[in-house]
Formats: C-alpha cells, sequence, structure tokens
C-alpha cells in the first residue's frame, strides 16, 4: 500500500515563516559584513568525494567516523553529503588554481551541512552554517580580523553576553610531544575514564579534554596542559592573538581544554557562546560558532608549497543564531507592508491585473492580490483584512475601457483611472 503521510527526514526541519524573517536579517547581517572587510562568496557543492573529509577532517573525528551521510554513485563514486564547508572550500581552492590569485583568498560561505547526529535541541541533521576562510596569509592578524567578524555580526544580530574561548592546540613543532604526555597520564587514570574516552585514548587523546562527563573533567583538570606546553614560536602567536583580543575589546576567556572536533586545526582555535546559553546545564552548552587555524589542512589535501599555506576559518551555527534570536524576542525589521491590493473579476481582468504587478514591482510598490478568486465579495473582504489604503478594483467593463477603479480602504470613497496612469498616481498618493 502507497504511503498517505509524508514526514521530513529524522533531524531535519523546515524553515518558513518567522523563522524566514530571520534567516533573511543574518544573510543580510553576514553578506554586507564579509563583503565589507573584503571576502568573496563562494558556493561549493553539496556533495564531495568521501575522501576529502576522511583525509582533510581525520578519520578518528566523531564526524567522519559515526556522522557522514555517505553513499555510492550508480557510477560507483563515493560521495558524501559536506558535514563542514573547510575542507569543500580547500579542495576548490586548489582545484581552481587561487594560490595564482591575489593573495590572501577570503572567502564566505552560506548553505546547508549535513551530520548524523541525535537530533536535540539545538542539533539537527541539516543545519545552515555562515563561514570565512582566509588563506596564504601568515600572521595572527587574520585570526583576528575573523574573530572580530563574528564578534561584529553577533552584536548586530542583538545577540547580548558574546563571549569567545580561545585557546592554542600548538602544531606540529610541539603538539607530538604533548600528546605523548597526555596519553602517558590518561592512561594512568584509564579507569576512571567514560567508555568513550577508553576509546579516544586510542584514536584521538586530545579529546578527551573536552567530554563533558563530570569523571572524565576531574581527570583533565589535572592533566598536563597543551597551554603550558607550547613552543616558542607558538607561545608568541598565541600572546599576540591575545593582545589583538585585548586591543578590540573582546570579551574572552582561556578555555585550556578547547580542542575542537576536527583533526586538521593547529595553534588558535576559538568557540562563541552567548552566556545565557551557558547558564544551563554544563553538558548542555551549544557553541554558536567557532574556527581556528589550519595550517597543515592544504599541504595535506595535496598542494605543497614552500613554507605551507597558513590558513583560518571559522562557521556560525545559523540555525542556533535564529533560535536565539527568537528566544530573546530580538525584532527585525518587517519586510515593508503591502497598502495597495489589486481586485479582478473576469478573466481579461485577471490577465490586465497579472501585467499591472509586473509594472508596480519596476516601481517597486508592494501588492497584494486575489488572483485565484472570482467573487468580488472575497477580495473586497480580503483587502479589507490585510489593511491598505488603496483597492484597485478591475471588472469586465474597466478592462475594456482601460480604466480602473480606485477604492479608499479609509473613506470608502471610489475613483476611476486610466490603466497606463495607475501606477504613477498611485506613487503620487501613497507619497
Ligand atoms: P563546528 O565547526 O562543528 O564547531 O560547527 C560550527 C558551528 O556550527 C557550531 O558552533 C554550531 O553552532 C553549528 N553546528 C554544528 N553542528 C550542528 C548541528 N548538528 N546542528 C546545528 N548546528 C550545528
Amino acid at each position: 500500500m502507497s504511503k498517505l503521510k509524508f514526514q521530513k527526514p529524522k533531524g531535519m526541519r523546515d524553515i518558513f515563516g518567522e523563522d524566514q524573517e530571520y534567516l533573511d536579517r543574518i544573510y543580510e547581517v553576514v553578506k554586507k559584513i564579509s563583503t565589507f572587510y573584503n571576502f568573496q562568496k563562494i558556493d561549493t557543492p553539496i556533495l564531495e568525494e568521501t575522501e576529502l573529509f576522511s583525509k582533510g577532517i581525520g578519520l578518528s573525528t566523531e564526524v567522519v567516523k559515526d556522522q557522514m551521510f555517505s553513499f555510492k554513485t550508480k557510477g560507483g563514486n563515493n560521495l558524501t553529503l559536506r558535514p563542514e564547508g573547510t575542507a569543500p572550500i580547500v579542495r576548490a581552492y586548489i582545484e581552481n588554481g587561487m594560490k595564482n590569485m591575489p593573495s590572501p583568498s577570503k572567502l564566505w560561505y552560506f548553505g546547508p551541512m549535513f551530520r548524523y547526529e541525535k537530533p536535540q535541541a539545538g542539533r539537527y541533521r541539516q543545519f545552515l552554517q555562515f563561514g570565512l576562510e582566509t588563506l596564504r596569509e601568515e600572521g595572527v592578524v587574520r585570526d583576528a580580523e575573523i574573530i572580530a567578524i563574528f564578534y561584529e555580526i553577533l552584536k548586530r544580530l542583538k545577540i547580548k553576553n558574546i563571549i569567545v574561548e580561545v585557546n592554542s592546540i600548538g602544531s606540529s613543532c610541539c603538539r607530538p610531544a604533548y600528546i605523548q604526555n597526555l596519553s602517558k597520564y590518561l592512561k594512568s587514570k584509564k579507569q576512571y575514564l567514560c567508555p568513550d574516552c577508553i576509546k579516544r585514548l586510542k584514536t584521538n587523546p586530545l579529546r578527551v579534554l573536552d567530554c563533558k562527563n563530570e569523571k572524565c573533567k576531574m581527570i583533565s583538570s589535572q592533566a598536563p596542559k597543551l597551554i603550558d606546553n607550547l613552543c616558542k614560536n607558538c607561545h608568541k602567536d598565541f600572546k599576540e592573538l591575545l593582545e589583538f583580543l585585548d586591543e578590540l575589546e573582546i570579551p574572552y576567556t582561556l578555555n585550556p581544554y578547547l580542542v575542537r572536533g576536527l583533526d586538521y586545526y593547529t595553534e588558535t582555535v576559538f568557540e562563541f557562546f552567548s552566556i545565557e546559553e551557558n547558564l544551563q546545564e554544563e553538558s548542555k552548552k551549544l557553541a554558536l560558532g567557532g574556527g581556528g587555524r589550519y595550517d597543515l589542512l592544504v599541504d595535506l589535501l595535496g598542494e605543497k608549497r614552500e613554507g605551507g599555506t597558513p590558513a583560518v576559518g571559522a562557521a556560525l551555527g545559523v540555525d542556533r543564531v535564529i533560535e536565539l534570536m527568537k528566544e530573546n524576542k530580538i525584532e527585525i525589521r518587517k519586510k515593508q507592508k503591502a497598502k495597495i491590493f489589486i481586485a479582478q473579476v473576469c478573466a481579461l481582468a485577471k490577465r490586465k491585473s497579472l501585467k499591472l504587478m509586473g509594472e508596480f514591482l519596476s516601481a517597486r510598490i508592494p501588492v497584494l492580490e486575489s488572483f485565484g478568486k472570482d467573487s468580488l465579495r472575497a477580495q473586497l473582504k480580503m483587502a479589507d483584512k490585510s489593511e491598505v489604503e488603496y483597492t484597485l478594483v478591475l471588472g469586465q467593463k474597466e478592462a475594456l475601457e482601460g480604466v480602473i477603479l480606485v477604492r479608499s480602504m479609509s473613506t470608502g470613497k471610489q475613483t476611476k483611472v486610466k490603466l497606463d496612469k495607475i501606477v504613477q498616481k498611485i506613487k503620487k498618493m501613497l507619497k
């Protein structure tokens, strides 16, 4: 028997009504600010080769191990719905020869990502991210720039109590030795770790540091900290980053346990929170966005270059920002309300009315209509309900004569205007 009722896939949602208004506002703000800071928009395909993610993000990460929507195409290719934006952008950067374009490459994106996660508040299987990536330029000024832009975006969206957590996870110069040290310590406390962390001990010991299990947190609090074991260079970079944040007056806290879930990060990592969210149970604390530096990724994905390709980026969780804006009843400018309603009563009038819509569009005057209805009474009732100032009535007689009736909804007064003059006339009347 065929199915009578369809439902959206688990963990996915329809975005409509008020949510679309918030989404439009977020898009407007991120576009304006990214463009101001000279980022250029890039759209990459929603599907990529699976190996791009397993290699780029790391085989031992939760995203690659458990969360990818992967499948084989009829042609036998292994593809994956992108779980994040950075690896695809690095692929596009290499494939399109962007290294030959003026330096640095500054790119922004906005689109859906897919992760097979357990659906819960603020965690979906399809979610929207806005992101920035700056490639091929050294210096923590670009890390600070991205943090500053995210801060500005959240401020403009009227998100309150924004705080950035920052950390440095070092690089190939100091991290391997630290991880050895950390592993040794964690192994000695193995009996107190949760089952997931026991697995992480083998695959990704750094991730034990951001486990939310209370016992694991206790063990981590006594663990050697990477921040105290950075090499001279990484230490200098981190200090410089904090000086930038001080200068920019961005509220931040140091979180030595912040490691982020993806393998490609080096040195700077950060996450944005709204403190009101932090007041919830610690285990439910959800970040609004996060990012960091990934100096080795371009090289890892195939483009070897003398001195490497320094890069830094971040992604904002748009769905979580929408939720926060709604929760805090943040007001956004409503779209211009229509002041004109077109009512029509025969096939000829309908044709002329549809043409008239196009003319109002060119004049940027928003108009409501009810082309699907034939009864004039029903249409006038609708016009009344929608609180427009004027209703334009086009009957068969008027359509043949090339005129239209203009009815003032406040006085009920009706006048006849030539059809080819109506847009100009309305423009004047609305002034
Ligand atoms: P990540 O790089 O994984 O930290 O993701 C960046 C941001 O995207 C996070 O801070 C969240 O705001 C958002 N995000 C990540 N995963 C999800 C998800 N499953 N559902 C909704 N938002 C998400």
